[in-house]
C-alpha cells in the first residue's frame, strides 16, 4: 500500500501528470526548486485521490530511488534501463528501482567499470532528488601537526594479529549482504566485539544504527570527547560484502572485512593506550555499502539533519592488497582536498610509508555520503585504481590473496591513529 502511494507520486513526476506542469520532467540545471517540485507532485497526487505520504518514512521496502551518472547508464547493459529517469540534470539521473534489481545494478557496475557501487540508493524519492543539487562546501579549517610524541607512542600500538583475526572472523560469515541473515549476524558479531572494547570505560559506548528499509544494522562506537564533545571525528568502513548477486559465498576479506577490521583496531589501540580525545570520535561499521551506500547515506544525512558538527571523516574500504608501488592512495574526487593534504602530511611526518592519489568516480564508497552532506571526508585506498585486488566481489576474496596476513592493512591502522590524534585534539 505504501508502495502504491509513492509510486503514484513518482509516476506523476516521471510522466508529467497533474495540473502543475503538464509534460514536465524536472531539470535541476534550470533552477527548479527540488522541494517545490516534489511538493507539487505530492499535492497533485492528493488532489487526484492519492494519499499524502508520511514524511520521513520509507514508502516501501520494495522500492528504491537511485542516482547515478548518466554516462554510466548509457554504458551499462540496457536491460536494466528500459525505463525513463524520474529526474535528471546534466550529469546525474534518478531512477526508480525494485530493491531486487539493486543487486543486479551493483553487479553490472562492478563488471562494467570495476567500480562499486558507483551509485547512491535511497528509501525515498526526495532523498534521491537531493543528490541532483550541488553538495554544500565544508567551512574552511586549519590542519595542524603538533602532537608528535603522542602520535608516535599511540601509532605503535595497532597489531597485525588483531586485524587479521577480525578479517578471518568476518570472512567466515557466508555472505555479509545487507538483506541476508548472515549479514545481520556479522553486524551483531561486530557489536559484541566493540562492546568488549567499551567495558570499564564510561566514556565509551556502542550502539547499532538501525535502518528502516533493511535488517542489517550499522555499528557505532563512540569515544566521548573530554573538552569539546559536540565536535565529532568519524572513522569507518563498510561491513557488508557481495559476490555477484544472490546469497553466494562472499567472504569479502579485503572488501571490506579489512576496512572494518582496521576501524576496530584503531579504536582498540587508542583505548589500550589510555587515550581520551578532546573531541568525540565515532568509529562506524557501515551497513549496505554495496547496495548504494545506504548505511552511510542514512547516517550522514541524519547527522546533518541533527546539526552534528563533523570535523572530518576517514573512510577505510579495501586496505589489505598491496597492488601498487606506493603504500596508501587517497581518492581525490568527491573528497576534501584540504583533508587529503593533511593525511599526506601525517604520513610524511610520522610514518615510514609512501602515498599517492587516485580517482574512483561517483558514489564509489562511503566517504561520498559525507562529502555530499557538506562534511570534509577522505578515502584511503590500498593501491591505484587499476591495480586493486582482482578477487573482490567473488568467492575468492579471501585473506590468502593478501598473503594470509594483514601487513598492508596495518599501515592504514597506524595512519588512522595519527589522524584521530591530530584531528580530535
Ligand atoms: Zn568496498
Amino acid at each position: 500500500m505504501r508502495f502504491m502511494k509513492l509510486s503514484l507520486v513518482a509516476g506523476l513526476l516521471a510522466c508529467g501528470f497533474g495540473p502543475v506542469n503538464a509534460g514536465y520532467t524536472p531539470d535541476f540545471n534550470g533552477g527548479v526548486d527540488v522541494k517545490a517540485a516534489v511538493q507539487a507532485a505530492i499535492e497533485a497526487a492528493a488532489s487526484a485521490g492519492g494519499l499524502l505520504p508520511e514524511p520521513g518514512r520509507p514508502e516501501s521496502a520494495g522500492r528504491v530511488w537511485i542516482s547515478m551518472e548518466r554516462g554510466d547508464v548509457s554504458a551499462l547493459d540496457g536491460a536494466l534501463f528500459k525505463r525513463a529517469p524520474v529526474a535528471q540534470n546534466k550529469r546525474l539521473a534518478v531512477y526508480e528501482f525494485e530493491t531486487d534489481e539493486l543487486d543486479q545494478l551493483s553487479d553490472g557496475m562492478y563488471r562494467t567499470f570495476a567500480r562499486a557501487p558507483g551509485f547512491f540508493a535511497h528509501d525515498t524519492l526526495e532523498g534521491a532528488l537531493e543528490d541532483l543539487q550541488a553538495a554544500p562546501q565544508p567551512p574552511a579549517r586549519a590542519y595542524t601537526l603538533d602532537q608528535a610524541a603522542r602520535v608516535k607512542e599511540l601509532a605503535a600500538l595497532p597489531r597485525e594479529e588483531g586485524i587479521s583475526a577480525a578479517i578471518r572472523a568476518l570472512a567466515a560469515f557466508k555472505n555479509r549482504g545487507y538483506r541476508y541473515a548472515t549479514g545481520v549476524d556479522a553486524s551483531k558479531w561486530l557489536q559484541k566485539e566493540w562492546v568488549r572494547l567499551a567495558e570499564n570505560r564510561p566514556y565509551v559506548s556502542v550502539a547499532p544504527f538501525k535502518h528502516a528499509a533493511f535488517p542489517q544494522e550499522s555499528v557505532i562506537l563512540t569515544v566521548l570527547g573530554s573538552a569539546e564533545p559536540e565536535k565529532v571525528v568519524v572513522l569507518g568502513g563498510h561491513l557488508d560484502s557481495v559476490a555477484g548477486y544472490g546469497d553466494n559465498p562472499a567472504p569479502g576479506a579485503d572488501d571490506n572485512a579489512s576496512g572494518a577490521a582496521v576501524t576496530q583496531e584503531i579504536a582498540r589501540a587508542l583505548l589500550e593506550g589510555g587515550y581520551r580525545p578532546a573531541k568525540t570520535i565515532k568509529f562506524i561499521a557501515f551497513a549496505a555499502e554495496e547496495a548504494g551506500l545506504r548505511g552511510s547515506g542514512e547516517i550522514a544525512a541524519a547527522f546533518k539533519k541533527a546539526g552534528v558538527r563533523v570535523e572530518g571523516m576517514l573512510n577505510l574500504d579495501m586496505t589489505n592488497y598491496k597492488g601498487s608501488e606506493r603504500d596508501i592512495y587517497f581518492v581525490s574526487d568527491n573528497s576534501s582536498p584540504e583533508q587529503n593534504a593533511f593525511l599526506g602530511r601525517l604520513i610524511d611526518a610520522y610514518l615510514p610509508y609512501t602515498w599517492g592519489t587516485l580517482k574512483c568516480g561517483y558514489g564509489c564508497s562511503d566517504h561520498a555520503s559525507w562529502t555530499k552532506n557538506g562534511y570534509p571526508a577522505s578515502y584511503s585506498f590500498e593501491s591505484t585504481f587499476e591495480q586493486h585486488n582482482p578477487f573482490i566481489h567473488k568467492a575468492t576474496d579471501t585473506l590468502d590473496k593478501c598473503g594470509g596476513n594483514a601487513a598492508h592493512a596495518l599501515k592504514f591502522a597506524r595512519l588512522g591513529v595519527a589522524y584521530a590524534v591530530e584531528l580530535a585534539k
